[in-house]
């Protein structure tokens, strides 16, 4: 999920390396590690300059890999961080992605006799490739029948000490381009890292892989075919490559939702059976089925997204739950109860508010868990398992893609947790099919953004706007409003759309528009009454709505459309147009969005 740079050519290479590592610096990483066959393995905690105090300044190697880790399977150590090496040490690997199947691999390979340094999935891969070397003809060879085996994503540069000029790379589900030089090559897992070399580049497909040596290089099928083609020229400057040519990180994150959805449900649906597999629940599975009581606890959207789970883990498993923000759950009075849990939801995993309230769980003997986008954050180390989501590093202040892999990993909490109780096989396999569909509506969605854009400049200089919801929306209506307000310094609100008229409705003029969730459910009767009162005060209404729906046509000012989704998922896809409607708005008004005034990325103050 993170950064890969790998260089062969005639000039040093470490230094080449440390500044193409630096480049990726924007993506936000924990640890990184350099290895060249000439002169050996380097790995540090923390930024680059803490690995570049370890380097030899009288390095001579010409060729070697690189990588900035995002941690998904093990904490940020040394230890951990890449490049990884096979049993025997003959060759050196980088590895972006999660490889799925590592724990069965690793057991087949604990039983041959193989040790481990790390616990991650990477040097499970690198131990594979070194024992497929070993009775392969060639590299290429040891490559196609390693990547067979593995389920999963990846983007890789392999380096081989008896042949330290050559480098491999392969790709699939997360991206490796090729800068191609005069006399040396490079390999990067983007742009940013190659353009410091070259400005020829090319763009390796998923199922691809490469061999690069300071001359050559040469793309392959998975299946060998050759299908070498030549570089593109990029005129991209620096700045618009780390925002993979978008104007804002926040854009790039919200064009990302299909990627994330795909990515936080990856391996975990076990779509025939209608069950779930999450890795970090499953060795305590005693402990979850006599949950009596559940308490959320966090902060700012994930609060919300809290909320928006209460309604599904109480409809799909039946279990009672409150959510609470951190910082009034800590001070508050508990009233000890048999069975009670708490579940902390964060993306950085070390919001001081949710981590102070597990304390003081755990203090009062309550089961504390955790889901969280950060490996080996202290929330993470604190509650000892939970669910990550594997959003990879966010780096717009206001959340969108982490709050988008919050709401469906607590889907599939639901499902879990569900199953365990009484949820029937149909319904499960019914939600497991819709959070299996979630990345290619979401896709359709996001290719429609031009007209969020058009709304979003007619609304932009209005001074108050009401986001309503109800249900699986209720939630979804604050977090809207909440988006708006980060990034527009419009000063908007979120209701249950059934509290109307128990004083919102006051407010409603010509020059306060509302935003209604007004999807295809169980509620939408009822919404479509407020959305007539609002309108009989001649207060202007955008819809979300199922795509197809000619009544909310006809009442709306404005409708930006979802495709047809059950209950709960619809909720998630309605936060699309709104994480939209909310950065076009931003925008337009000249904000910078990416880093809104007064606020942090982690909040780990009170
Ligand atoms: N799954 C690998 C790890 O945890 C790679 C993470 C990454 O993409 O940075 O080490």
């Amino acid at each position: 999920m993170c950064g890969i740079f790998a260089y062969t050519g005639s000039k040093k290479a470490i230094p080449i390396l440390v500044d193409g590592l630096t480049s990726l610096e924007y993506r936000g990483y924990d640890s990184a590690g350099i290895f060249t066959p000439a002169d050996g393995v380097f790995k540090a905690v923390g930024p680059v300059v803490e690995l570049r105090k370890l380097l030899p300044e009288n390095a001579n190697g010409t060729s070697g890999i690189a990588h900035t880790r995002w941690a998904t399977h093990g904490a940020p150590t040394a230890e951990n961080a890449h490049p990884h090496a096979d049993q025997n040490e003959i060759l050196y690997l980088v590895h972006n992605g999660i490889v799925e199947n590592y724990k069965e691999l690793k057991e087949e390979l604990l039983k041959a006799g193989h040790t481990f340094k790390s616990q991650t999935d990477t040097e499970v891969l690198a131990h594979l490739l070194g024992v497929e070397r070993g009775t392969a003809s060639s590299m290429d060879e040891a490559l196609e029948s390693t990547l067979q085996k593995v389920r999963g994503t990846y983007g890789l540069a392999v380096i081989e000490k008896a042949a330290p000029s050559t480098i491999y790379a392969a790709a699939m589900g997360s991206p490796i381009a090729i800068g191609v030089g005069e006399n040396e090559m490079c390999i990067g897992s983007d742009a940013t890292a190659i353009l410091r070399v070259t400005k020829q580049i090319i763009y390796l497909e998923d199922g691809e892989f490469a061999k690069i040596t300071p001359q050559n290089y040469e793309i392959k099928t998975l299946d060998r075919k050759i299908t070498t083609r030549a570089p593109e020229e990029i005129e991209w400057d620096a700045d618009t490559i780390k925002k993979n040519g978008f104007d804002h990180y926040m854009l790039k994150e919200i064009m990302e939702a299909p990627e994330v959805l795909e990515n936080s449900a990856r391996g975990r649906l076990l779509l025939t059976e209608g069950r779930a597999n999450l890795g970090g629940l499953a060795e305590h599975e005693k402990e979850l089925q006599n949950i009596k009581r559940l308490v959320i606890v966090a902060c700012g959207s994930a609060y919300y997204a809290g909320v928006y789970g209460k309604y599904l883990i109480e409809e799909y498993a039946g279990i009672p739950v409150e959510v609470a923000i951190g910082s009034e759950f800590r001070y508050r009075a508990h009233i000890p109860e048999e069975g009670a849990a708490l579940l902390a939801i964060s993306q950085s995993g070390e919001t001081a508010d949710t981590l102070a309230s597990i304390k003081e769980a755990k203090r009062r003997g309550i089961l504390a868990r955790g889901i969280v986008n950060v490996v080996g954050s202290t929330i993470a180390r604190e509650t000892d398992l939970g669910v990550y989501k594997h959003a990879g590093p966010e780096v717009g202040v206001a959340s969108t893609k982490a709050f988008l892999s919050q709401m469906e990993v607590l889907a599939l909490l639901a499902l879990y947790l569900g199953r365990q109780r009484h949820l029937s096989v149909e319904r499960a396999i019914e939600l497991g099919k819709a959070i299996a569909e979630l990345p290619t509506q979401a896709a359709e969605i996001l290719s429609k953004h031009e007209e969020v854009k058009v709304i979003a400049e007619k609304y932009k200089d209005v001074r108050d706007m009401l986001y309503i919801g109800r249900k699986y929306n209720f939630a979804g209506a604050y977090e809207g409003a909440l988006k708006l307000k980060e990034v527009s310094y419009i000063h908007a609100e979120g209701y249950g759309a059934g509290e109307m008229k128990h004083g919102p409705i006051a407010m409603i003029d010509p020059l306060f528009p509302t935003l209604a969730i007004v999807p295809d459910d169980a509620v939408f009767e009822k919404t479509i009454s407020n959305i007539e009162e609002i309108k009989a005060r001649k207060g202007p209404v955008i819809a979300i709505a199922t795509t197809g729906n000619t009544q909310i046509k006809e009442l709306a000012d404005d409708v930006l459309w979802i495709p047809k989704a059950i209950e709960p998922m619809a909720a998630i896809l309605a936060i699309i147009p709104m994480q939209l409607l909310a950065y076009y708005v931003g925008v337009a008004k000249g904000y910078n969005v990416d880093r809104p005034r007064n606020l942090a990325k982690s909040v780990t103050v009170e």
